[in-house]
């Protein structure tokens, strides 16, 4: 068995609203809107995988927050893992610099208006519940 590789996504939140991310590539992922993360790296902590995508993709110095429970999968052999996650005072607000090319902030209300990557689908789902938009 293959062994399997953690993406962390963030559910960053501010002011009660969740950052959506629309991927740019590759083809068979562009439109479609994800939890903005990537995978962590060997001997890597989720956490720190977590400030350093988020840095890489979104210029923004964020904050860990929680885990939420749960592990969805991917493409194997990853599968997703999410974290809550807020910007720390003085970060510069997010802009897509890799792998996006939008950002909306949606209000609990309105988490459906963006085609989510199905893959994402049941971690957003969960993020429903919690935000009580269930
Ligand atoms: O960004 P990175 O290439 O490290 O992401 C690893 C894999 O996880 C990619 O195939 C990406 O499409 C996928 N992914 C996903 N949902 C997310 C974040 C990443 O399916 N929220």
């Amino acid at each position: 068995m293959t062994e399997r590789i953690v993406v962390v996504g963030a559910a960053l939140l501010d002011a009660g609203r969740l950052l959506a991310a629309r991927r740019s590539a590759p083809p068979e992922l562009a439109g479609r809107w994800e939890l903005p993360g990537g995978k962590v790296e060997t001997g890597e902590r989720p956490e720190d995988a977590l400030v350093r995508e988020l840095r890489e993709e979104l210029g923004i110095d964020a904050e860990p927050v929680e885990r939420v429970p749960g592990e969805w999968p991917l493409r194997s052999p990853y599968v997703l893992h999410v974290w809550t996650a807020r910007l720390r005072p003085g970060s510069a607000a997010p802009r897509p610099l890799q792998d996006h090319d939008d950002l909306r902030w949606l209000t609990p209300d309105r988490l459906w208006e963006v085609p989510w990557l199905d893959q994402d689908v049941p971690a957003v789902r969960e993020l429903a519940a919690r935000l009580g938009a269930g």
